[in-house]
């Protein structure tokens, strides 16, 4: 039986941990073949071991994504090993949480570049092949954090409300091409994330909250995106907002 994503082209940024991680070898598990992009080569490699078992042919990138030219490169790369790209995942992030007086704003800048600017580039330098296939499909991981603005997440918060902005306005600038843009806002997951927060007592507290509750699992979003990127041509889930049974 040929499964759903046979023939596709995805490329998952921030994929050597968690969500990115689950997304890719959830794709190469319904047949697409995958580009892999991170920081952390041995990582990737080991992914990539996994990937192709699977038969999805993996290439790997290794790339410092809070470049703009790195996030374009990568998509180009993409494009010319694979002849096109069907499917962009922009999932690489960080989040910085510290209040805003005490705020390091060189690390937000960081965070903002790769969590916001990064993934406009990657985003722009897919549109111009998507648009002459008219086929293709954006997906960009934002979070809860983009839907409601909690206290210590004021910078990280910014940059999901604007993944959810630039999402919307992208997807009414490209539907017309028959290029679909998605969402995916999860709540807590259990990852690497919070363990790159700087501010300790910030971090404490989220950890014991988080440890409170049945976490969602990398595998939970990855299994969303692929039902969303599955889904026949005219159908555009433009939004999935998902957090654990136990998160208020
Ligand atoms: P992880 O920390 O496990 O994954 C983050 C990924 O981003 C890693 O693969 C990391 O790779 C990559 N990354 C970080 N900095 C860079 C960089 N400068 N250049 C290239 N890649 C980079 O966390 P998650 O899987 O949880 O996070 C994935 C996405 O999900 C993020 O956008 C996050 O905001 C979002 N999210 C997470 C939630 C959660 O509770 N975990 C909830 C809602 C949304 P490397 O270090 O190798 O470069």
């Amino acid at each position: 039986m040929s499964k759903p994503l046979e023939g596709r082209i995805a490329l998952v940024t921030g994929a050597s941990s968690g969500i990115g991680e689950a997304t890719a070898l959830a794709l190469a598990e319904a047949g697409a073949k995958v580009a892999i992009a991170a920081r952390r080569r041995d990582r990737l490699e080991v992914l990539a071991a996994q990937l192709a078992t699977l038969g999805a042919e993996p290439f790997v990138l290794t790339a410092d994504l809070a470049s703009e030219d790195e996030a374009q490169r990568i998509v180009k790369e993409t494009e010319a090993h694979f002849g096109r790209l069907d499917i962009l995942v922009n999932n690489a992030g960080v989040m910085y949480l510290e209040p805003v007086e005490e705020a390091d704003l060189g690390r937000w800048r960081r965070m903002l570049e790769l969590n916001v600017l990064s993934l406009i580039a990657s985003t722009q330098a897919a549109l111009p092949g998507m648009r002459e296939r008219r086929d293709g499909h954006v997906v960009n991981i934002s979070s809860t954090a983009g839907r409601v603005a909690n206290p210590n997440a004021a910078a990280y918060s910014a940059t999901k409300f604007g993944v959810g902005a630039f999402s919307e306005a992208l997807r009414r600038e490209v539907y017309k091409h028959n290029i679909r843009v998605t969402v995916i806002e999860p709540g807590v997951v259990q990852t690497e994330l919070r363990d790159h927060i700087g501010h300790a007592e910030v971090k404490a507290n989220l950890n014991a909250w988080a440890d409170s509750m049945r976490q969602l699992q990398a595998r939970d979003v990855a299994d969303a995106i692929v039902f969303c990127v599955s889904r026949p041509s005219h159908v555009n889930i433009n939004e999935v907002l998902m957090r654990p049974t136990d998160q208020e």
